[in-house]
């Protein structure tokens, strides 16, 4: 039972003071929890400090390996419509690379 940070922390730090139990930990290259200290904040907090502070989506993953903050949860734009920007904007990129090499 324990929280895991995976390699898109970006080592803002808000995480590890809030930790009741200290398991969290700078490292290279990004932070850890150590399984051995991390309770999920059960008996300390209603929620995760560590996921409910985290700004990126899916640098948290809970005890079965889901993203504790999944793609969308904080930003608000859902994974379908950033996917559709993403295209438009590649579109729009492959489009200005033609012209200039034509
Ligand atoms: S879930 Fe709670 S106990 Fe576990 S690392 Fe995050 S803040 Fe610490
Ligand atoms: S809050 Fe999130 S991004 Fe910041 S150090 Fe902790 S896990 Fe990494």
């Amino acid at each position: 039972m324990a929280f895991e940070i995976i390699e898109t922390c970006v080592n803002c730090y808000a995480c590890e003071p809030l930790c009741p139990n200290q398991a969290i930990y700078q490292a290279s290259p990004h932070f850890l929890i150590d399984p051995d200290k991390c309770t999920e904040c059960i008996g300390d907090y209603m929620d995760a400090q560590c996921s409910s502070i985290c700004p990126i989506e899916g640098a948290i993953l809970d005890e079965l390996g889901r993203e504790v903050n999944p793609p969308g949860s904080l930003t608000g734009i859902s994974p379908a419509l950033l996917a559709k920007y993403q295209a438009a904007v590649e579109a729009t990129y492959q489009t200005a690379l033609a012209a200039k090499s034509a």
